[in-house]
């Protein structure tokens, strides 16, 4: 048997545990009962009155049997497997579909346009301190692609894309901190997702998938409607027996050559966007109430959302306590 429990805590206590169990031991149903075990299972704050406090939910073991086993992706070594699948991209969807195919005993090989994501921080650097663009290594091209470098949030409006938690297990796995199975807003910074994506690759390659990066798709072969052949860097022919294309929105050379080929494709609506930056005090000010934030709190952060019945306005993932872009042209 196990019982979920609902407590909140002062900011100052958010990590104390003994405090925790004391809460929760006066909170049970059944104060006889033994607890085995607590794990905390979400935790947000609640900043709607003058007093900001920790809201956490907490699972109670009474029991051994009741603890989940640890995470455990079960990827098989597909070294010498006989179906291979070619994955073009290194961004999230490439990486893990290439994860996908682990589990099910397929080989993946990966190419991606881009540099893994050290030599890509380079060129980034390059990109904020002398204007100069590498056309194939940049904010959006590189292992890891599009949000690698621009921190954010792990956040999904979508309620039907399957099991989200099984994604930040993942994450943990491969070395994301444990807080983002259990905060309401999840975030993992740029300081730290590029070795994760590192991790990922490596993970690949370990159990005998490949990844070749600085390898740009470049033309397909299709015979009799199906695709026989992908040429890369225009000089390497590769056949193929599955491809997967998953190069992101911003690789426009691949949606000309998709439609010299006459490939179907599907828009999907898109969204557009402003950037906004405002000094983390003001929102802190507005959010918690507090003239200056307290060391026990997060950056605060905020989402709105606006809906006239036709269509909708809303914030996209903020970047709490980020650096002020220096993409933009002040500091604000
Ligand atoms: C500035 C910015 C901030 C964002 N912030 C967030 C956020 O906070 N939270 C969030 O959920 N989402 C955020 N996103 C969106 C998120 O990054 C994308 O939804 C996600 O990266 C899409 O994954 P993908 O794998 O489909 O494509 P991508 O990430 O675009 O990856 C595509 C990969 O394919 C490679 N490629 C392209 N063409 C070729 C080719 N011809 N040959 C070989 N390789 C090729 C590219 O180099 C790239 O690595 C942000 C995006 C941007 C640009």
């Amino acid at each position: 048997m196990s019982e979920i429990i609902q407590i909140s805590v002062s900011p100052e206590r958010k990590d104390d545990i003994e405090f925790h169990h004391q809460l929760i031991l006066q909170k049970l149903d059944d104060s006889d009962k033994k607890v085995h075990s607590i794990k905390v299972l979400k935790r947000s704050i609640d900043a709607r009155k003058r007093q900001v406090k920790y809201i956490l939910s907490y699972n109670v073991f009474f029991d051994q049997s009741e603890i989940e086993l640890p995470y455990s992706p079960n990827y098989l070594n597909v070294q010498d497997a006989k179906k291979t699948v070619h994955i073009i991209g290194c961004g999230p969807a490439g990486l893990f579909a290439a994860l996908t195919c682990l589990k099910i005993g397929v080989k993946p090989i990966l190419f991606e346009r881009g540099k893994d994501v050290r030599l890509r921080r380079r060129d980034i650097a390059s990109l904020n301190k002398l204007g100069v663009v590498n056309p194939e290594s940049n904010y959006c091209f590189g292992e890891g692609g599009a949000g690698t470098y621009s921190d954010g949030k792990l956040y999904t409006r979508s309620k039907k894309r399957g099991n989200v938690l099984e994604v930040l297990q993942l994450l943990v796995h491969h070395g994301a901190p444990e807080d983002i199975l259990v905060d309401a807003h999840p975030h993992i910074g740029t300081n730290k997702l590029p070795l994760i994506i590192q991790n990922i690759t490596q993970t690949i390659i370990d159990h005998g998938g490949e990844v070749h990066f600085n390898s740009k798709l470049t033309d397909l072969t299709i015979q009799n409607n199906s695709i026989k052949s992908v040429l890369i860097n225009d000089n390497e022919s590769v056949t193929v027996n599955a491809l997967v294309i998953a190069t992101g929105h911003s690789a426009r050379d691949v949606f000309h050559l998709l439609n010299e080929k006459d490939i179907k494709m599907s828009f999907k609506p898109f969204a557009l966007g402003v950037r906004v930056e405002h000094k983390q005090s003001l929102i802190d000010s507005i959010q918690y109430k507090q003239q200056e934030r307290s060391e026990f709190l997060p950056p605060s952060s905020y989402s709105l959302v606006y809906n006239n019945g036709e269509r909708s306005v809303y914030s996209f993932c903020m970047c709490p306590g980020g650096n002020y872009s220096p993409m933009c042209n002040s500091k604000q």
